[in-house]
């Protein structure tokens, strides 16, 4: 079997869903997707010389050649890596129909059938569209969706509304009442930033509209629903320390990226000194990014992304290196039906597997993108394995090209 082909698809979900597709000469394609950035396409398209007429069941040989090409122009890890996630992904799949095997088959089996999912709930809702560089849009779907606020992710202001804990606990009894059993909610959210949003520094009363937000969500769901907050690096090592403190009764699953993610330092200084597990990890590239953290116990949990962390063989060499520290995954995942199937199998096939994330529950035609599995994907909080050979699902063409983004090509 041979490659003869490498094209793209960009789908404006709630982020920017890039597609790759891996076409032989034997007529099976292979079908992955790839975490957004800057350039993508054309990172992905420069690679396409580098795979035609090569054996696409070679995964890990096709692997070190895209990561020697990669590291002659100085990408030892970063956005370079999320255009060889999406293809190492392709690639699985192509294996996994040739030998007519799912692709956690091919990772050495299941520990589960079912993958427990989150939800993210954002500040309450999850209503946005961000492009690559996370400027807030208005795609056609969004349009039509009239309560729709547009807010680019930096644009933080101290004179926004306060983010309302009632709000939050809505948000929660709605996603319980979905069958969710953990969910997740952002905590630097309007009126819970300090009085400089440059600074990293809270107020107490930054730190007590925290508390509030998150104690609303516990008064509404109780204690059986798993919590989860998320701190988007912005915070000092002292005020994080504070946070997760005054947050401790509420008795948290994990405490996202209070820190900054280039220091490790930094977040060793946090874990050590919590009563909270830490979790840091989507922007980490491949099982050197993870080493440190994870054999020094910086981290209490994982959560590589794997749409960019460099792919399924990545993500099983932290996941086992973790296992080995007794610590838990619980990847990150922002990507279309095609991207949380792919992070599905990696979850059956490892046995530190915690929870897996879903945050497209407000983008009304999720489940429509793609066909063979039965919908709505997620049921009861939950993802059925897939069966079929490979990833075990096709895109839905028809579908992503009425939301395709305008001046990407389409599978061209
Ligand atoms: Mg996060």
């Amino acid at each position: 079997m041979k490659i003869v082909r490498l094209k793209t698809a960009v789908v404006e979900g709630n982020f920017d869903w890039t597609f790759v597709r891996i076409e032989t000469d034997e007529g099976i394609q292979g079908l992955g997707e790839c975490f957004f950035a800057p350039g993508l396409t054309g990172i992905l398209r420069s690679m396409e010389p580098l795979l035609v007429g090569e054996d696409p069941r070679d995964v890990h040989r096709l692997f070190r050649k895209l990561r020697l090409a990669a590291s002659g122009a100085g990408s030892v890890a970063g956005i370079v890596y999320n255009a060889i996630s999406g293809i190492e992904a392709a690639l699985w799949d192509l294996l996994g129909q040739s030998l007519n095997t799912p692709i956690y088959g091919l990772l050495g089996g299941k520990f589960r059938d079912q993958i427990r999912i989150y939800a993210d709930c954002h500040g309450g809702e999850a209503l946005e569209s961000l492009d690559e560089v996370l400027r807030s849009r208005r795609p056609s779907w969004l349009k039509q969706i009239a309560k729709h606020t547009p807010k680019d992710y930096y644009d933080q202001k101290n004179d926004e509304m306060e983010s309302s804990p009632r709000a939050y606990a809505e948000r929660a009894i709605a996603m319980k009442a979905q069958g969710y059993t953990a969910l997740k909610f952002d905590l630097d959210v309007p009126g819970a930033e300090g009085r400089d949003v440059h600074n990293r520094c809270l107020t107490n009363r930054s730190i007590d509209h925290m508390v509030n937000l998150i104690g609303a969500v516990r008064d509404a769901v109780g204690y059986d629903i798993d919590l989860a907050a998320d701190c988007h690096w912005r915070y000092s090592v002292a005020d994080a320390i504070k946070v997760a403190h005054a947050l401790e009764p509420f008795r948290l699953l994990w405490l996202e990226d209070p820190v900054p993610p280039e220091s490790i330092e930094a977040l060793r200084a946090v874990s050590s000194r919590v009563n909270v597990p830490i979790a840091t990890g989507e922007n980490l590239y491949l099982f050197e990014g993870f080493q440190e953290i994870l054999q020094t116990h910086a981290v209490g949990i994982a959560t590589p992304d794997l749409q960019k962390v460099g792919g399924f063989s990545a993500a099983q060499q932290i996941a086992n290196f973790a296992d080995v520290q007794t610590i838990p995954i619980a990847p990150h995942n922002i990507s279309s039906p095609v991207g949380t199937l792919a992070a599905a199998h990696f979850c059956a096939a490892i046995p530190n597997f915690l929870v897996l994330e879903f945050h497209a529950s407000d983008v009304p035609f999720w489940n429509d993108l793609v066909e063979g599995v039965p919908k709505p994907l997620i049921q009861n909080g939950m993802i059925q394995a897939p069966t079929k050979p490979g990833l075990g699902v096709k895109l839905n063409e028809e579908v992503a090209r009425k939301y395709a983004r305008r001046g990407e090509p389409f599978f061209e």
